[in-house]
């Protein structure tokens, strides 16, 4: 393969690390060699992808700092070579009026006006990107002054019609998100609320233009921009929707969405030849050493994987409330795990938190919901460490913000994407020589047997846990 076929094309930024893993799913599963990173990186170093994902933290910031963190992805994302910018966020478009997603959108738009990517489709180099973005750049919509806004991911249940966000059959403001925390969403017209976010003029590509096809949907976008619309909502009901979708952004310089647009962008830089036909964009290096699981959710999905794997295999229960009376809980945690793991016959742990959510309830009485939610992750953090220092490199782990815990503790900042475990969970590897194999699910996501499942898929053709998993 030519250096060329080596650069990545596609550079996304998320706002949350499980919707990055997400849309690194998406790509993998496109035919795109996914790299994700856990923040902006540090250094210039070219990574060999087709398509990296930033995942960055800024969902709930305040707009300036979520903007500050996104012109900084892209910064790095440019210095890559990336050809085409897709800025990700959550399929139910969790935001409030004060942003975060009509500030970031137009902070890149301007970002991108100022300094155009060093791909993008302009009248003399378009026919080198292919022919999709030569009509793109033709009928105008390589610019930077427009670009689109679509969370519908069909697949889990959002679409969006005539502007409206369903979830399942209900509408958004109706489907229990008007309850969130954080990002409750009350108004379902997805024009309406990112017209609330931006100055810029917000408008609507219609479900009947999408239904006939990419050149429909292009031949809209240039009416929009006539009309000074700087962003436009995309109705989407299906996968081909998406996929027509897709095609129409093809060489616009920032698509935004949820990971569901994703579907239709790989093929662009494939139709362009600038992508291979063929490749098997979900390998991974094969990984030798021991393995262990982590759980920390305590989510439903996660209690019964942890029901699932203690009926048949060791598993050692963390007590929050045991740590917080200064008993040695890392310690013995780890002495188990070395028990099980120097074994003759070695065999995986599970160390795990999850509890049900009385037991949570009494922990968080006594601690404090968010001390208690801090000790724990700080717990598996540690146990995390201790583990690989046992010649732990494979890692299975359950929830979100422990995942995230987890990362920091290995101190790991890139991840290449592999093949899906289930659904949003691909396994992954770290870039370094000597590299860890992780699966990272969000609480709720997997099969009761998602645990033994993961392990499986990361061993690959490690003979070590063979009988284990046999
Ligand atoms: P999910 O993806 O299910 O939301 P997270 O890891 O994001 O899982 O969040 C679960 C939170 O609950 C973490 O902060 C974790 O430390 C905390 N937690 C887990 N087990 C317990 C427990 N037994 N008592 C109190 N808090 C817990």
């Amino acid at each position: 393969m030519n250096d060329s076929l080596n650069r990545p094309l596609l550079g996304c930024i998320a706002d949350d690390f499980t919707g990055a893993t997400d849309l690194a799913n998406m790509l993998v599963r496109g035919g795109m060699r996914t790299v994700q990173t856990i923040g902006v990186p540090a250094t210039a170093e070219a990574v060999v992808a087709d398509a990296l994902v930033v995942a960055l933290k800024s969902r709930t910031l305040p707009a300036s700092e979520a903007v500050a963190q996104a012109l900084e992805a892209l910064a790095w994302l440019r210095a890559q070579g990336c050809r085409q910018i897709f800025f990700k966020y959550c399929s139910t478009f969790d935001s409030t009026d004060a942003g975060n997603i009509g500030p970031v959108t137009d902070a890149l738009l301007d970002a991108l006006a100022r300094e155009p990517l060093a791909g993008t489709a302009t009248a003399t180099n378009a026919a080198a990107i292919g022919t999709a973005a030569a009509t793109a750049s033709a009928t105008g919509c390589a610019d930077v002054s427009f670009t689109i806004a679509c969370p519908a991911f069909p697949e889990n249940g959002r679409t969006l019609y005539r502007g409206h966000l369903f979830v399942g059959d209900a509408l958004l403001n109706e489907s229990g998100m008007e309850n969130h925390p954080l990002t409750p969403m009350t108004d379902a017209n997805l024009v309406r609320v990112l017209q609330r976010q931006t100055p810029s003029k917000v408008g609507l590509v219609r479900y009947d233009q999408v239904a006939r096809g990419a050149a429909a949907v292009r031949e809209r976008f240039a009416v929009l921009r006539a009309e000074g619309v700087r962003m436009a909502l995309a109705d989407a009901l299906s996968d081909a929707d998406l996929c027509t979708l897709g095609e129409a952004c093809a060489g616009m310089p920032l698509v935004t969405g949820g990971s569901g647009v994703a579907l239709g962008l790989p093929e662009n830089f494939r139709r362009a030849g600038v992508l291979a036909a063929r490749i098997d964009a979900a390998g991974l290096p094969s990984v030798e050493g021991l393995s262990a699981v982590l759980a920390g959710s305590a989510s439903k999905a996660t209690n019964a994987q942890v029901a699932e794997w203690r009926a048949s295999r060791p598993a050692f229960r963390l007590d929050p409330l045991a740590a917080a009376r200064g008993e040695p809980v890392v310690e013995q945690a780890l002495a188990f795990a070395r028990e099980h793991l120097e074994a003759a016959q070695p065999q995986p742990v599970l160390v795990y938190a999850t509890a049900t959510p009385d037991e949570v309830k009494a922990v968080q009485r006594e601690l404090g919901a968010s001390e208690a939610g801090h000790l724990v992750e700080t717990l598996l953090a540690a146990i995390a460490r201790g583990l690989r220092e046992l010649g732990v490199r494979k890692f299975v782990v359950a929830g979100g913000e422990t995942s995230g815990a987890v990362v920091q503790a290995l101190e790991i900042h890139t991840l290449r994407i592999g093949a899906q475990i289930d659904p949003g969970v691909p396994a992954t590897a770290t870039l370094d020589a000597q590299p860890l194999a992780l699966a990272l699910k969000s609480g709720n996501f997997g099969t009761p047997d998602f645990f033994a499942k993961a392990l499986r898929q990361l061993d690959g053709l490690s003979p070590l846990n063979a009988a284990e998993h046999a």
